[in-house]
């Protein structure tokens, strides 16, 4: 095992600091989601890897840096 192979980020969402720009769920929709406040939600905490990217594009975009992306590595 390389020791990557089960790497996939952990996303979590700061919602006391988003000013719900939205600009997460446009930039990756299959994770991020806005409430009926605007507020960010986190629709997939794990994303696969399809949409790792984008999540992290998303991190990067957020005007308040709410977003969090960090690496977990599987021990198993
Ligand atoms: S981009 Fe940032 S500020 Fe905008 S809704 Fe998403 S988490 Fe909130």
């Amino acid at each position: 095992m390389s020791g990557t192979e089960g790497a996939a980020p952990r996303v979590t969402a700061d919602r006391t600091v988003c000013v719900g720009a939205g600009v997460c769920a446009l930039t990756a929709p299959g994770t991020f989601d806005q409430d009926e406040d605007g507020i960010v939600t986190v629709l997939e905490p794990r994303p696969g890897a399809g949409a790792r990217s984008a999540a992290r594009e998303a991190a990067a975009l957020c005007p308040s840096r709410a977003l969090r992306i960090a690496e977990v590595f599987n021990s198993a």
